[in-house]
């Protein structure tokens, strides 16, 4: 179906609400499979329901008239307030404008849904700011089709995820040599409607709870690999998509009193099947171009935008994990103790040079095109960098400071409910100022960040979201102002001679 301009006339001023959101994605024929069976309906199936609910809650606080300063922005389009995640910076105010909404946004889910709707819509942003990238030599269609859907979807408050890494099969091969060649997801097929796409794409986080699924490469590309050099948005209705999701830690989790966390926030990661889906022409912005497929990146804010989203929900987690420390250490009675304030301090630390990054990013935000202004690209990528490094270390500390106890905990709420279960609990699992309830929820929660099968793929993600720690590395040396460093080092080498110090 071609993209029209129009604003939802259900959303009043253009800001979807938590109950439009689950009714836009309830029953729309979206092929979601899990433990070997489709999912009849996102909204309710056990594994996906509470994510879904946890989204829309995220819709309910922009779409909020008392939140309307905080979260909302005015549609130059529709003259109607929109959702502050698709304003586009001109300036550091504008900056720190959307860090708070996307802090309000992550302080709902404590940080720990990453691909919330503020995470593409980040890229979008990017890459609605500099469309000129998208134009080709022979015309602007394809810039023109991105501007449409950037203004479409932000006046309707559409949640986009993304793939843009191909699945694990030989990396030692360019694409098209994968055998057969049609095993990443690329164009197979070309009409006068649209384009067809056929093969897969790694992991779709959120995939499964989105509105449309974004599929492009950030992977470099080879001589031979054009079919793939793309960037296309689907409906994740659309037919022909399967998403196929991993394992779901909310379901694994017997309760939320005894998982808190992956009961509520599993936003789930999936592999993105592409069976021959038909794109129309409206939906594609890059077509088989290595150049502009990788000029979007860097030559936009996209990356930066996005990636400055994910550092802002990340420094919210941290300090909620540093909150947590904080807490378990006073239950304990240890947290007077010199070596664990110091602990603390040494933690506070690592989470205090993150959020120092974020504000960084902000400070030297600089032009990336004409009037449109992007984090600065050193802190933030010294931020992802560190990020991988420091979050296992803060996880680790945290189970330095937990010790055995939130491995001797009850083996779940029921224990509670058995008098002679509880009476014992009651005696023996407490702390001066905590009651075994108060102990035990304490503990299952710092369990579910540090232990859990959930936390495990949180430190996962947090390693690898934005690409391979030496992927990020090299991104660090590109931004790096190596520059001023070789002046210092020239004029140092020139201050000096073989007869001593060189006096101009
Ligand atoms: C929880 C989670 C959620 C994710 N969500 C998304 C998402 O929503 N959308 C999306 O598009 N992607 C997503 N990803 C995928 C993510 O972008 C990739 O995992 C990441 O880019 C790394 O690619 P890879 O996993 O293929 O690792 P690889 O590229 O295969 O690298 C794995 C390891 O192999 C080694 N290695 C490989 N190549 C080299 C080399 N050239 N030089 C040196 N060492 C090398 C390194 O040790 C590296 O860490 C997610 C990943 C995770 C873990």
């Amino acid at each position: 179906m071609a993209l029209s301009y129009m604003a939802d006339k259900r959303f009043t001023n253009g800001l979807r609400t938590g109950e439009q959101y689950i009714d836009d994605i309830k029953n729309d024929g979206r092929r979601v499979f899990i433990n070997g069976e489709q999912v009849e309906d996102i909204t309710t199936h056990p594994s996906f329901c509470e994510a879904v609910r946890s989204i829309a809650a995220l819709y309910d606080i922009s779409s909020d008239p008392d939140n309307r300063k905080l979260m909302s922005f005015i549609s130059p389009k529709t003259d109607c307030p929109v959702n502050r995640i698709w304003q586009i910076p001109k300036n550091i105010d504008d900056m720190y404008l959307r860090k708070f909404a996307i802090e309000r946004w992550a302080e709902e889910t404590f940080g720990l849904m990453g691909r919330t709707p503020d995470h593409v819509a980040g890229f979008f942003v990017g890459w609605a700011s500099n469309p000129k990238v998208f134009e080709t030599e022979e015309n602007n269609q394809m810039a023109d089709n991105l501007m449409r859907f950037f203004e479409v979807e932000r006046d309707n408050d559409k949640y986009i995820t993304y793939t843009i890494i191909p699945p694990q099969i030989d990396r030692s091969k360019s694409m098209h040599q994968q055998d057969p060649s049609d095993l990443y997801a690329g164009v197979t097929e070309e009409t006068s409607d649209g384009i067809i796409i056929h093969g897969a794409q790694m992991l779709g986080t959120g995939t499964a709870l989105s509105d449309y699924v974004c599929l492009s490469q950030i992977t470099p590309l080879n001589t031979g690999d054009e079919n793939y050099a793309i960037n296309v948005v689907v409906p994740c209705n659309a037919p022909g998509l399967k998403i196929y999701s991993r394992k779901s830690y909310a379901l694994s989790g017997s309760s939320t009193f005894d998982y808190p966390l992956a009961s509520r926030y599993d936003e789930t990661d999936s592999l993105v099947v592409f069976d021959n889906v038909f794109v129309p022409w409206e939906q594609v912005f890059v077509f088989k171009n290595i150049k502009i497929c990788r000029d979007q990146w860097w030559k936009t804010s996209a990356h930066s935008m996005g990636n400055h989203q994910a550092q802002i929900r990340l420094c919210v987690k941290l300090k909620f994990l540093m909150g947590l420390s904080k807490r378990i250490a006073e239950m304990n009675g240890v947290i007077n103790l010199p070596a664990v304030s110091s602990l603390l301090g040494e933690m506070a630390s690592y989470a205090a040079m993150l959020e120092g990054l974020v504000e960084a990013q902000i400070a030297t935000s600089n032009e990336i095109s004409e009037g449109v202004v992007e984090p600065g690209r050193q802190a933030l990528y010294a931020a992802i960098v560190l990020q991988a490094e420091v979050y296992p270390k803060i996880l680790n500390w945290m189970r330095e400071l937990c010790g055995g106890g939130v491995i001797q905990l009850p083996s779940s709420y029921l224990d509670f409910k058995n008098p002679e279960i509880r009476s014992d609990i009651d005696r023996y699992i407490k702390s001066p100022e905590y009651n075994s309830e108060e102990k035990v929820k304490l503990l299952k929660l710092a369990w579910d960040i540090i232990g859990s099968e959930f936390a495990g793929r949180h430190e996962q993600y947090e390693k690898f979201y934005a690409g391979p720690p030496f992927v990020a590395k090299s991104r660090m040396y590109q931004a790096y102002d190596f520059k001023g460093g070789d002046d210092l080092v020239k004029s140092a080498l020139d201050g000096y001679n073989l007869e001593g110090v060189n006096r101009k």
